[in-house]
């Protein structure tokens, strides 16, 4: 009964559309221009009628509702109204300020009161920590490699009250974070954005991917989301069916569907482009890495959602949060379970002309600042990407691939454009934190890195010092010096 329409737009946003830049069509969501049919789960869903592009279907409710849990644990723990009638429900104190009185006292913390409902809450993390020394201890240990085991032995805790002073920390830092964070969406002149994904248990095999965006030249990380969650429960619907309520899970009984995964070689930056093509178009659904994977374990509880509905929420949260009138750049990896979500959601702004969005691949040994030979524009893959790719004296290669917007120079965005700053954090990460990820029990228990993912971003961009002594936040210019975690955790 739904063949001929598209899945519902939600509260104004259909992001149903074709995808091809140059297609005529791009933008549209009017069920005219596609073949749409869903009677066969194994068959593009959506076929663009002028440029036979195929972008799988979404359900635009589960979209937002994907959105609304990841806003939810990105301000989970900060000061917020908490009256669930109330239309200030959620929005903290750190970042609508206008919405809220500052109102006394309880002990040392301080009281608030919402204007619209004129319930009162307390910001619990504003008084002085009481467990400051201990936390500290704590925080010392994890960060120096130690495992949750030798960690409660030598503060003589039980795991439980360990995962609790972690809880509390991650809580603390979120809000530590809010504040700076604002400080920079407000006083930028522009936003130049890096995003990249990775699996988050590298030896794992359940699904969960980590999003991450930072600003591409102080490398201060923005936010992160990943695609599991705790709290749900995913519904057995076994082919992703965009027309109905909770498609957003991967189900129970998914299993890996690939056998054949081509390797990337590692030589040539052009045979690794078109090998990652391939890659992509071997998927069931182009925009879902899952699909890559030859062996798979669902998580012991809680749901694993498909990545796509991760992304696309993620790239709305930042949307959402910086300032509409100041141009964005994002830079991100050849994948389009990053550029289907960037570039749906960034539709206004491509139609304003305020975003300019581009693939960028470089090999390791590319050294930035240093010339490079002439450039050659190669259209690669099944979309016809058009690759631009230049090549230093050391034989080190990088290309870029612009995707949407009003400033597409090439030589200028070769000169500019990288992914080194998020794919340190994420590297850093997974190195400082191998064992506690690694832990044989937590393989397919990942909430517990939830909370370490937002006390490291913290200690990323406000404790962390380069070369120069300078932490990511300085570099961007909205702090003055480096935290200590003392400091951090008072
Ligand atoms: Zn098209
Ligand atoms: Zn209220």
């Amino acid at each position: 009964m739904s063949e001929g329409r598209l899945p519902l737009a939600a509260d104004g946003l259909q992001l149903n559309f074709c995808k091809t830049l140059a297609c005529n069509n791009f933008g549209l969501s009017d069920a005219n221009l596609y073949i749409l049919q869903h009677s066969n789960p194994k068959r593009p869903a959506m076929v663009c009628r002028e440029c036979g592009a195929f972008p799988p279907l979404l359900n635009n409710e589960e979209v937002l509702n994907e959105l609304n849990r990841l806003d939810r644990y990105h301000h989970d723990g900060l000061p917020s109204c908490k009256d669930p009638q109330c239309e200030h429900v959620g929005l903290s104190v750190h970042t609508h300020k206008e919405l809220y009185h500052a109102f006394g006292f309880s002990g040392d913390r301080q009281r608030y009161r919402c204007k619209a409902c004129q319930g009162t809450f307390v910001d619990k993390w504003s008084g002085s920590n009481k467990k400051l020394h201990f936390q500290e201890s704590l925080l010392g240990l994890l960060f120096t490699g130690y495992s949750v085991r030798e960690i409660c032995r030598k503060l003589e805790v039980n795991p439980k009250t360990f995962y609790d002073h972690i809880d509390q920390i991650a809580s603390r830092c979120r809000r530590r974070l809010a504040d700076i964070d604002a400080r920079w969406i407000n006083h930028a002149d522009a936003y130049h954005l890096t995003s990249n994904y990775r699996v988050l248990q590298p030896h794992s095999h359940n699904g969960v991917f980590w999003f991450a965006t930072c600003d591409a030249e102080s490398g201060y990380v923005l936010c992160q989301h990943t695609n599991y969650s705790i709290k749900d429960t995913p519904i057995d619907m076994p082919d992703h069916d965009a027309y109905r309520p909770g498609c957003q899970f991967v189900p129970k009984s998914y299993s890996a569907e690939n056998n054949s995964e081509v390797n990337i070689p590692t030589k040539d930056l052009k045979s690794r482009i078109d090998v990652k093509y391939q890659n992509i178009l071997a998927r069931s659904n182009v925009e879902d890495p899952l699909g890559n994977f030859s062996q798979f374990t669902y998580p012991a509880t809680g749901a694993l959602i498909r990545a796509p509905y991760t992304s696309y929420a993620h790239y709305l949260h930042i949307l959402r949060s910086l300032n509409d009138d100041k141009r964005v750049t994002i830079f991100m990896p050849q994948d389009p379970v990053l550029r289907s979500a960037a570039l749906s959601v960034c539709l206004p702004r491509i139609q304003s002309g305020n975003i300019d969005l581009m693939y960028v691949e470089q090999d390791e040994h590319w050294r930035e600042g240093e010339s490079s030979e002439m450039i050659d524009v190669v259209l690669m893959g099944w979309w016809r990407d058009r690759w631009a790719i230049t090549h230093q004296e050391s034989g080190a290669s990088k290309g870029v691939c612009y995707l949407a917007g009003s400033n597409p120079n090439v030589s200028h965005w070769l000169k500019t454009a990288s992914t080194k700053s998020i794919d340190f954090y994420q590297d850093r990460f997974q190195l400082l934190f191998e064992g506690f990820i690694n832990e044989p029990r937590r393989k397919l228990r990942p909430a517990g890195i939830h909370p370490l993912l937002d006390i490291f971003r913290a200690w990323h961009n406000l404790c962390y010092q380069d070369k120069s002594g300078l932490t990511a936040a300085q570099r961007l210019g909205v702090t003055e010096a480096p935290m200590t975690l003392k400091c951090l955790l008072s």
